[in-house]
């Protein structure tokens, strides 16, 4: 028996990934789990964490046990990534309020 687009009914083949009639995605294509991709994803999770806190989320709804540890590894990424930024930010802030302080304080002692 031959498969048919959900959609709209017509016959497509087994190897189809849309149907040729409207388009619909007759297989969703298994996200990738090459070594590569892990690579790109972890670097993607620290240099831009909400984008990895949602791939994050996309391969944890996977099945197989390899892209549920993407998942898992890429939201711990995302995590400590968030936290490092945030507690660089809160240096900065303070280095420069303290500079500010210290020119405020030669100002007034004038
Ligand atoms: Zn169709």
């Amino acid at each position: 028996m031959r498969p048919f687009c959900p959609t709209c009914h017509t016959e497509v083949r087994e190897t189809d990934y849309f149907c040729f009639n409207c388009g619909k995605n007759l297989k969703a294509k298994p996200l990738s789990t090459s070594l590569q991709a892990e690579i790109l994803y972890y670097a993607a999770s620290i240099f831009l964490p909400p984008l990895g806190f949602w791939w994050g989320v996309k391969y944890l709804r996977q099945h197989d046990p390899v892209s549920k540890r993407i998942g898992i590894v890429s939201m711990l990424l995302t995590v400590i990534a968030t936290i490092i930024t945030f507690a660089w930010g809160v240096r900065v802030m303070n280095s420069v309020s303290s500079q500010v302080n210290e020119q405020m304080n030669l100002i007034q002692g004038f």
